[in-house]
């Protein structure tokens, strides 16, 4: 009788075929069967046989180093998540290598999914093992450089670009694929926290500086993830590098103007931008006024300094409007009273806007009984297909404010598309997971282009 291997709750496989060289697995025998992580996946005929086509973000963490990968699909599945939504899956067979063994196996290819590991051992594979649940790497770790070593060859030679990223939290998502995207296109790219930045105005020789050092200099590109709260800072620090003519992707104008909703409000009407109508007070001594302005109740009043719908309520009949207008009005807040877009029953979409064209677009759908679809208030986000007319809108709203990258919400109406805001910093979570496009990347070889830089390898 042969002895079975045993093997740990995670250990490192490569996949041969694929071109996988290191990819961690957790060894889950809750899972019937393997799958691992696949973005973009194509289903082509080769020869009349099916084949996907697909690729593979091997390292855990960083989405820009990707492997392209193909193989004969084997099966159809349908695969129950964990979360008990049902999803179609491609199955291949390729043959996976652990430590001295090589096998076999069935894997699926799991889309969007947010898989805490980019690779599952279902208990399929598992007839040649015996598993150690308490112990891991029974054939070695890796470090997260040894990692990095065996896709070498995905990652550009550094050539260029000087990049900054001016922002709060590297940690953050959208700061964190930001930084390893630009990294993977061959980039120097620093974090820099904005609190910690100070600026020296001098005439002759204006400088940024940061713990002791000038950052202003040699820098080709600013990137700028400026929170609400910091706008009026981090805006301060983008004029200064503007000054010295540095490329700011956003500029510092761009994102006050967007930041404030009266001025985009006054934009988008001098412009013909369509919003939902739109009323602004600060304490209106005609508040009936007010509400019969915008077509009467029901009707939506947010508060100017709203973000992630916080500040937004509705209001269903006059009397109520009446009552929430002057409840604001005696806290002294700027208000913004709105026609109440009923048709888009919770939804918006999010138009994702690089230099001019829309690169992916989400539908946000409110949680149940919510008209408001932020995804902070635990709306959904799923991958919509958007129309010329919306398309068009989307990009033309961020034009008006001269904005490089912006995230353009529209609300679909009775009347047509109309935009609701347009954010300087879209997030990149929700919309890359529900997509599986690569938008940091979009976002960097926007920066490559707008300086006309050309990679040298
Ligand atoms: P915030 O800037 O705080 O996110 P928004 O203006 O984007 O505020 O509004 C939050 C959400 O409320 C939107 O995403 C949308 O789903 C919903 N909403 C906003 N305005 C309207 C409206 N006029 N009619 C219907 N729903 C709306």
């Amino acid at each position: 009788m042969s002895t079975l291997t045993t093997i740990g709750n995670q250990e490192w496989c490569a996949f041969d075929e694929l071109q996988i060289p290191a990819i961690k697995a957790r060894i889950d025998s809750g899972a019937k069967t393997s799958s691992i992580q696949a973005v973009n996946i194509k289903r082509v005929l080769r020869n009349g046989t099916r084949w996907a086509e697909f690729e593979v973000n091997p390292v855990q963490d960083n989405r820009s180093l990707t492997v392209k990968c193909s193989a004969k699909i084997v099966d159809t599945r349908v695969i129950k998540s964990s979360t008990g939504q049902s999803q179609k899956r491609y199955v291949i067979e390729t043959p996976v290598r652990i430590g001295p063994n090589t096998y076999t196996i069935e894997l699926t290819l799991a889309s969007r999914d947010q898989m805490e590991f980019r690779m599952l051992l279902g208990r399929q594979a598992m007839q040649d093992f015996i598993i150690d649940p308490n112990n891991s790497f029974y054939f070695g770790d890796l470090s997260s450089d040894d990692v990095l070593g065996y896709y070498k060859h995905l990652i550009r030679k550094e050539s260029g670009l000087k990049l900054a990223l001016l922002a709060t939290n590297k940690e953050l998502y959208s700061n964190k694929r930001i930084l390893e995207a630009a990294q993977a296109r061959g980039h120097d790219i620093r974090f820099y926290n904005i609190q910690y930045c100070y600026m020296h105005m001098d005439a002759a020789k204006p400088e940024v500086r940061y713990r002791g050092g000038s950052i202003l200099e040699d820098i080709d590109a600013v990137i700028p993830r400026i929170r609400p709260s910091m706008t009026f800072y981090g805006c301060a620090l983008l004029r200064q590098f503007e000054g010295v003519g540095t490329y700011c992707f956003n500029n510092a104008n761009a994102i006050s103007q967007s930041r404030d909703k009266l001025h985009s409000s006054q934009l988008f009407s001098s412009k013909g931008i369509n919003t939902p109508i739109t009323g602004f007070a600060k304490s209106p001594l005609d508040t009936k006024d007010l509400i019969s302005m915008v077509g009467g109740a029901p009707l939506i009043i947010k508060l100017l300094e709203s973000t992630q719908g916080k500040g937004v309520v509705s209001a269903e009949t006059n009397i109520a409007a009446e009552s929430v207008i002057n409840a604001f009005k005696s806290l002294k807040a700027n208000i913004l009273v709105q026609e109440f877009i009923k048709e888009a029953q919770g939804k918006d979409i999010r138009c994702f806007v690089v230099n001019g064209r829309v690169v992916a677009a989400v539908q946000r759908q409110a949680a149940s009984g919510d008209f408001r679809s932020n995804i902070h208030l635990g709306g959904v986000a799923v991958k919509v297909k958007i129309t010329a007319e919306e398309k068009r809108l989307a990009v033309r709203a961020a034009k008006v404010f001269h904005l490089d990258v912006a995230g353009v919400d529209i609300i679909r109406s009775n009347k047509g598309p109309l935009v609701l805001e347009v954010n300087s910093s879209p997030g990149l979570e929700g919309i890359e997971n529900a997509t599986g496009k690569d938008l940091a990347n979009a976002m960097i070889m926007a920066i490559e282009k707008k300086l006309n830089y050309i990679p040298t390898n």
